[in-house]
């Protein structure tokens, strides 16, 4: 049990908002930077999009919460960005890109979600 004299551990997630993908994502990222809670920075097809509302929500969870680590994500069947898996896969790629160009120090993984909860790194 947590209390206010436990430090509190954060990871980051930039993840779509489709609620079939919250869970996973939350617990790939808790379980790959070791941390107790996982920021999440949602929006409708996040990858298609990194944009300022986005970001400004990472840069907080990075410093005031001391974020281990950014994971990004996007999935299958996704409402918010209907194009191909192979795009959406080249776009979190590049997503993941730009995230670790604006935070360096941060390691930042690019997943694919298939909605069968076996979560593919990509490469980027
Ligand atoms: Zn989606």
């Amino acid at each position: 049990m947590l209390n206010s004299d436990t430090p509190q551990t954060f990871a980051t997630a930039v993840n779509c908002m489709d609620g079939r993908v919250q869970t996973s994502v939350m617990v790939f990222a808790k379980a790959r930077f070791g941390v107790d809670y996982v920021d999440m920075v949602t929006e409708a097809g996040a990858v298609a999009n990194i944009n300022e509302g986005v970001r400004r929500h990472v840069e907080i969870s990075v410093q005031a919460h001391s974020s281990k680590g950014i994971v990004v994500a996007a999935h299958a069947d996704c409402a918010g960005n209907p194009i191909s898996d192979d795009e959406q896969k080249e776009q979190c790629r590049e997503a993941a890109r730009i995230l670790k160009s604006d935070w360096p120090e941060m390691e930042v993984i690019s997943i694919w979600e298939p909605l069968d909860g076996h979560l593919e790194i990509l490469e980027y």
